[in-house]
This record gives C-alpha cells, sequence and structure tokens, in this order.
C-alpha cells in the first residue's frame, strides 16, 4: 500500500506551517486548539501516524432504511437502535461544530441507513450550512421520497447528493432491494437535477449473475440524463457477512463489459486522492467512475473520519473498533475534548483495510449500521 506524497505533504506542511506560526489555514480551524503532542499526534487537526489527513465527516443519521438491499441488510430488518441511543439533533450538531471548527473537517456527507428517515434532516442541513467555515454539504440517499423534497434540502443548505440505482430493470430492482420501487428512484433523479444539485451522481453496485450485465444501460442512462455514474465493488459489509472475493464483481470485469460498448480513457487528474478511479467516455467530457475499495484499494489516500448514529467514531469502514464520543458529550464534556478523542482515535488509524489479509475479520455492525 502507498501513501500519496503530494496528499500528505498537502496535509502535513499546511499543519506545520499553521501550528508554527499560530494561525490557523484557511478552510479550518478558526482557533486551532493547543497543540498537544505525545501520542495524540502533532496537529490540531484530524491526522494520523500515516500522514493522512481527514476533511470528510461521513455522518450516519440513522440505521433505518426502507429498502433491504441484498449486499446491505437481511430481508428482515435489523434491529433498530432505539432512539434514545442515537445523538440528537442538538448532540450531533454540536459534534459536527466540533469537527469543522477544531479538527478542520470541510465536509460534511450525510448517510444512513437511509437519511431521508431522519426527522429534522432540514433543519439539520441547515444548521450545519450556518457553520463557519461552512462545510461543503452532501447526501447519500437511496432516494425513496426525494421526488417530493429535493427543493427543500437545496432551500436548506444541500451542496450535492449521490443516489442509488442498481438496476434500470423493476424486476431486477425488486429483486436487488426486495422493494418495487424503481420509479421513485427515477423520479428521485430527475427531481435532484431540476432541483439544481448537477451533476447529480449515481451510486451502483454490481452483483454477479444479478446486474452485472447491466453496466453499460446504467452508463448509456446516466450519460443521456448528465448524471454521473460510479459502480462501487461490493465489499464485505453486508449483514449476512456472505460476501465472497471470488463472487464480487471487480474493477477489472466492470471496465470489460463497459468497454465493449465505450471508448473508455483513464482521466487521473480529475481523480485527487477522490476513491473514484475516473474515465472519459467516448471522449469526454462525460466521466464513469470506479471505486474499487476491494481489487484496488486507496486506503494510502484516504481522508475520511466516520460518525455513527449512536455517536461513535470509526477512522475507517472496516474498522472492528470505535470511539465512544456519545459518552463524552452526554456526561458533560467539554469541546475541547471532544476534539481530543477524535484526534486520538485519528492518530490511532490503521494503514489499510486488511481485506486481503487472511487475518481480515468482517465488522461487527453493517454498512447501514456504520454509513456508506
Ligand atoms: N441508504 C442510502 C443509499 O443506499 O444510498 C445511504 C446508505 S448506503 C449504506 C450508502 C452506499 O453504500 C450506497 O450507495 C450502497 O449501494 C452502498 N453499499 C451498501 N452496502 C454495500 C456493500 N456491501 N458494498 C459496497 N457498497 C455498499
Ligand atoms: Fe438501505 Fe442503502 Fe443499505 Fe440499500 S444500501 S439497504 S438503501 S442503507
Amino acid at each position: 500500500m502507498t501513501h500519496s506524497p503530494r496528499r500528505w505533504w498537502r496535509g502535513y506542511i499546511g499543519c506545520v506551517t499553521a501550528i508554527a506560526l499560530g494561525i490557523p489555514r484557511v478552510g479550518a480551524a478558526v482557533t486551532p486548539a493547543p497543540v498537544d503532542v505525545g501520542d495524540r499526534g502533532p496537529s490540531p487537526f484530524l491526522i494520523d501516524k500515516h500522514g493522512r489527513r481527514a476533511r470528510d465527516l461521513r455522518v450516519s443519521l440513522t440505521d433505518r432504511c426502507n429498502l433491504r438491499c441484498t449486499y446491505c441488510m437481511p430481508a428482515e430488518g435489523l434491529s433498530w437502535q432505539p432512539t434514545d441511543e442515537l445523538l440528537s439533533d442538538d448532540e450531533l450538531v454540536r459534534v459536527i461544530a466540533v469537527a469543522v471548527g477544531r479538527l478542520g473537517i470541510e465536509e460534511i456527507r450525510f448517510t444512513g441507513g437511509e437519511p431521508l428517515l431522519r426527522k429534522g434532516l432540514p433543519e439539520i442541513i441547515a444548521r450545519v450550512g450556518a457553520l463557519r467555515p461552512r462545510p461543503e454539504i452532501s447526501l447519500t440517499t437511496n432516494g425513496i421520497g426525494l421526488h417530493r423534497r429535493a427543493g427543500q434540502f437545496v432551500d436548506a443548505g444541500l451542496d450535492r447528493i449521490n443516489i442509488s440505482l442498481d438496476s434500470l430493470d423493476p424486476d431486477t430492482f425488486e429483486r436487488l432491494t426486495r422493494r418495487r420501487r424503481l420509479p421513485d428512484v427515477l423520479a428521485a433523479l430527475a427531481a435532484a437535477a431540476a432541483a439544481g444539485l448537477n451533476p447529480v451522481k449515481i451510486n451502483t453496485v454490481l452483483l454477479r449473475g444479478v446486474n452485472e450485465h447491466e453496466a453499460p444501460d446504467l452508463l448509456q442512462f446516466s450519460l443521456d440524463h448528465d448524471y454521473r455514474l460510479r459502480f462501487i465493488e461490493q465489499m464485505p459489509l453486508d449483514a449476512g457477512h456472505v460476501w465472497s472475493r471470488q463472487r464480487m464483481v471487480t474493477a477489472d470485469e466492470i471496465l470489460d463489459r463497459l468497454s465493449a460498448r465505450f471508448d473508455l480513457t483513464p482521466d487521473d487528474a480529475a481523480r485527487d486522492g477522490a476513491p473514484a478511479e475516473l474515465f472519459r467516455v467516448n471522449g469526454g467530457p462525460a466521466t464513469v467512475g470506479i471505486i474499487a475499495s476491494v481489487t484496488r484499494p486507496f486506503c494510502g489516500d484516504c481522508d475520511r473520519t466516520r460518525l455513527t448514529a449512536d455517536g461513535q467514531i470509526r477512522t475507517c469502514l472496516f474498522s472492528r473498533g470505535e470511539t465512544d464520543l456519545r459518552a463524552i458529550v452526554r456526561g458533560g464534556g467539554s469541546d475541547e475534548q471532544i476534539a481530543q478523542l477524535w484526534r486520538a482515535a485519528t492518530w490511532g488509524k490503521l494503514p489499510g483495510h486488511g481485506i486481503d489479509d487472511p487475518s481480515f475479520l468482517q465488522p461487527d455492525r453493517p454498512m447501514s449500521a456504520i454509513g456508506g
């Protein structure tokens, strides 16, 4: 596994300079906390031992969902976390304010479970949008019900959106999600575009023998509507723990299928540390992305940190350990104590997810309870 020197230096030099001069970096903390070295790391920001800086916070708003995607949830659902175990809106906004103001987080992505099921989502978005420096605010959703609410979210301050769509065939959609809701998702895509959330991104997971043959059709659909399609390799984060490396559809296979109909050219310049490998389609400007978390891991460039709906920090999707922020929040801890705990957790982030390591163990929480 390699670390991107550019990314490392961008974070490291920026932080060291800011610390040395006693000033915040542009777009980072307004008043950096005192520098506490030792095993917490040499920075007020979220830096780990391997030189990465977290700037992108994924916030899970709920573990509940109204679909049952086979690669994520069991048919019967899960035993949902009781509401009083979830961070309240006030607790959530406070923690996000600490992340933005003290830890230099620049982007907040709301996810879940299904984030549209969280009551008060527009208000949460508006409160996060009022933070300064203002973070970018994005949402990953299955789109159910979005066609009625997209404008409301934009008015509240939503900047970007990813909508999940795995099939254009109603029967296959139902087989994958265990719900017959394809028209809702198509309406959601159109509503998001009409509300100005352009470019609307589509997330697609391909499963062998189910929807893998639809890759070119999904790309043509995205080109026709000016959506940006990104395929995500299936990861071992299913509730049933039945993922198999042998059965998953790899990035190479996806590229082979797409290349049978389209001319794809790698667009390395557009990647800039983002997880998606981008390819220009038929010479561009349209692109398609592949997020090959399993076969081409990008852990060395990872700039993410995660907060679960019940207030646990996870430094990686595949972490087997979590750090309990909720206990500090509810125990009367100060903002700086919250920040210090987050810094300490980040400092210990592992260099990679280790899926290929024979000792790899899938996390106990499935994707829906972590926040994808
Ligand atoms: N419910 C929302 C949705 O589906 O977009 C947000 C949460 S979902 C966990 C976020 C993303 O994770 C979706 O694009 C989904 O397809 C993806 N995902 C879920 N389980 C996955 C898995 N085992 N491997 C790869 N991606 C997965
Ligand atoms: Fe729900 Fe998203 Fe998981 Fe599908 S992938 S079951 S929509 S949380």
